[in-house]
């Protein structure tokens, strides 16, 4: 397997990372997108990536919690893409404007996982179902398909909060889709048949569409034995394994060390991880300061270091699991100086012996079979 990674932006992670090329794309994301084929049977293909076999990460969003103000990191999604298909996993804001930097209509993603319900993974959810009703069913593909072969257009997946997470974004869509608005174009009543959810009750393989195949497993972030009154509620949290054709991927989610996580990421190319500095947060960082002046900042503490994974947790997990990388994303703090990645980048490698990327925004890392 040949690995390569690029970048359209400044790239912190190239100096940190050994053994991969970097390049920047050769072609502008206008021209990629110049020769769309839209048909509903066979998913989008960006020529710029369905060059060849491979699959490819992107990071859209790389900021846990709160928007960073700076505008650098977006909050949480990723996009990985199998032979031209895409597959998005979590859909923080963000998640629109970055999936067009990106040369990616958002219309062209139908695959949606959703980790777990926090706000930095779910907060676009909605933007990103408006641009597929309306740039992509209503507009684009009105007058480009054939409509009797009517399927969902895009599914989305998710632990069980996400029928709610959707019925919420049916309802504001359902607003926006009045026929008032456009009787030159006929109706604009949004039918069930464009969008679809199925949520996860249980852990194992729920996915496969022939190319990739999907697992889950319930991580830690939900599983903490906390003291008071915070209870489970029926909170679930994911996990996601990816396994394709040129390599397998998996994403961590929000989570604390987690034995599952390490069992799920056996042997995989890339654990793509949570990454989350306390002492960081609270000292050097614009918005973790705040958490010190809270009325419980020890148990806010308790909570963020059960629920989340410092450096050295995801450097012994990745070293256990004997994956081929690290890529960390939904970094916290993020908004502090790049001297700190150093660090997290150094604190997973006392543990893991291999490459470690500490990503950025649009950061995206290829696999090609040979
Ligand atoms: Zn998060
Ligand atoms: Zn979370």
């Amino acid at each position: 397997m040949n690995t390569v990674e690029r970048t359209k932006g400044n790239l912190i992670a190239s100096a940190l990372v050994c053994c991969a090329v970097v390049f920047q794309p050769t072609a502008n994301a206008a021209d990629a997108n110049a020769n769309l084929e839209p048909n509903r049977d066979q998913p989008m293909i960006n020529p710029a990536a369905s060059a060849q076999q491979a699959t490819t990460i992107t990071l859209l969003g790389t900021k846990g919690g709160t928007p960073d103000p700076s505008g650098r990191r977006a909050q949480s999604s990723t996009l990985l893409t199998v032979n031209g298909v895409h597959y998005l996993i979590d859909a923080g804001d963000g998640v629109v404007p970055r999936l067009i930097k990106a040369g990616v209509p958002p219309y062209t993603v139908r695959k949606v996982f959703l980790t777990h319900r926090h706000l930095d993974h779910t907060a676009g959810l909605t933007a990103f179902m408006s641009q597929s009703w309306f740039n992509g069913w209503f507009f684009h593909d009105k007058y480009y398909m054939d409509r009797s072969t009517t399927k969902p257009f895009v599914e989305i997946y998710g632990p069980p909060d996400t029928s709610t997470l959707f019925e919420g974004s049916m309802k504001f869509l359902s607003v926006l889709a009045r026929d008032t608005d456009a009787p030159a174009f006929g109706t604009m009543k949004l039918p069930p048949e464009v969008f679809s959810v199925r949520t996860i009750e249980k852990p194992g393989a729920f996915f496969n569409d022939g190319t990739v195949k999907v697992t889950a497993i319930e991580n830690t972030h939900f599983g903490i034995p906390m003291p008071g009154p915070i209870a489970k509620n029926g909170d679930f949290s994911f996990a996601y394994r990816f396994d394709t054709p040129s390599g397998s991927v998996v994403f961590t989610g929000d989570s604390g060390p987690s034995e599952n996580i390490t069992k799920l990421a056996e042997g995989a190319d890339v654990l793509v991880s949570e990454v989350l500095d306390f002492k960081l947060l609270t000292t050097e960082s614009r918005e973790g300061v705040g958490i010190t002046k809270a009325p419980n900042p020890e148990q806010i503490r308790f909570r963020m270091e059960q629920q989340h994974l410092s450096p050295e947790e995801v450097g012994k997990m990745a070293a256990k699991a004997g994956v081929k990388l690290v890529i960390l994303s939904h970094v916290v703090p993020g908004d502090v100086s790049p001297k700190y990645f150093v660090e997290f980048v150094a604190a997973v490698k006392k543990y893991f012996s291999g490459p470690v990327i500490l990503g950025q925004d649009l950061f995206q890392y290829s696999m090609v079979k040979q």
